[in-house]
């Protein structure tokens, strides 16, 4: 087990795809801190949450060792590591706490563009080479689709190997497609969807971190809430509500505000955006006044 702390202390990437949104999502969270003049720690200021900022791929390790207590990481680093901890023999860590809504992208099995692609048993007894930078995952697949191809582990520039000669395919994380297309490759087969994630140690804390992870966890579901959330207030008049509740059916209850004058003040929570067109088909309905507001924080 970690040593006792009384500071929780979370891992985030330094720089790349998840730095900032980790760093938003935390803020959002009400934490702030003083950065310290090396860029690798950040000391937490309204609340004992420190912040440890490095390359994606230690986060893992970082929270097995108990080194950190939390970490903002993608699905498909963690799940890539799991898989090589349990492939030696080494009991699992970490587990997956909260699905963050952010960097999302998919891990994919990709082709030559001029490919007939009919299926997973087209690859099997072609004694093929798939170039990834994530054999676990890759293997696992291989291993369950009854495929006997060859894993060849590359670090970066996964989807050269083919032009190269290193590889025939690539299992690679794809979002737009853009790099495959730009190297005459098409994608064919999803192994994992991936998304940023909370990532925590499989026991929980026995000392003052418990409850300090326990607040920001409750504040965390709060914020990812509400990111979605939009309050719609108007007035009416009395007659014109039947119609407005029917337009208004998939949002939550429409709900009365005392108002002065003889009309009605309303709103409504709705999840998702509210289009113009909802709103005109509103207005047509009797609805007044009409605004829609951003929720910052709610507490369920
Ligand atoms: P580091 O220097 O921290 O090791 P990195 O180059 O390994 O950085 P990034 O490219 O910043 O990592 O990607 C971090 C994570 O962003 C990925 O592990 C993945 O979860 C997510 N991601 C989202 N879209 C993509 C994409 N198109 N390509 C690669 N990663 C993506
Ligand atoms: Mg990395």
């Amino acid at each position: 087990g970690a040593a006792t702390r009384d500071r929780l202390r979370i891992a985030i990437q330094k720089s790349g795809r998840l730095a900032e949104p980790a760093r938003k999502l935390l803020a959002a969270c009400g934490l702030s801190w003083r950065e310290s003049r090396d860029k690798l720690f950040c000391y937490g200021e309204s609340l004992p949450v420190d912040l440890l900022l490095v390359r994606d791929d230690d986060i893992p390790g970082l929270i097995a060792d108990g080194v950190c207590d939390l970490g903002v990481v993608g699905r498909n680093e963690l799940d890539e590591q799991a898989g090589a901890r349990a492939q030696v023999g080494l009991p699992q860590a970490y587990r997956e706490l909260r699905g963050l809504g952010f960097g999302q992208c998919r891990l994919m099995l990709a082709v030559p563009e001029d490919w007939d692609w009919t299926g997973p048993a087209q690859l099997r007894g072609r004694g093929l080479r798939i170039a990834t930078s994530y054999p676990s995952i890759l293997s696992r697949w291989l291993q369950e689709q009854q495929i006997d191809a060859q894993v060849v582990e590359l670090s970066g520039s996964v989807e050269i190997a083919p032009r190269l000669g290193t590889a025939e395919l690539i299992c690679d994380l794809v979002s737009s497609g853009a790099t495959l297309k730009a190297n005459q490759l098409k994608p064919v087969e999803t192994l994992l969807e991936s998304e940023a994630v909370l990532a925590g140690p499989v026991g929980g804390f026995d000392d003052a971190r418990a409850a300090l992870a326990q607040m920001l966890l409750r504040r965390m579901d709060g914020v990812l809430q509400v990111r979605e959330r939009k309050l719609l207030m108007f007035n009416a008049d009395r007659e014109a509500l039947p119609a407005l509740e029917r337009l208004l059916a998939d949002a939550g209850p429409l709900v009365q505000l005392p108002s002065a004058n003889g009309a009605l003040t309303l709103q409504a929570m709705c999840e998702g955006t509210i289009s113009w067109q909802q709103l005109e088909e509103l207005e047509r309905a009797g609805a007044r006044q009409l605004m829609v507001l951003g929720v910052e924080r709610s507490l369920a």
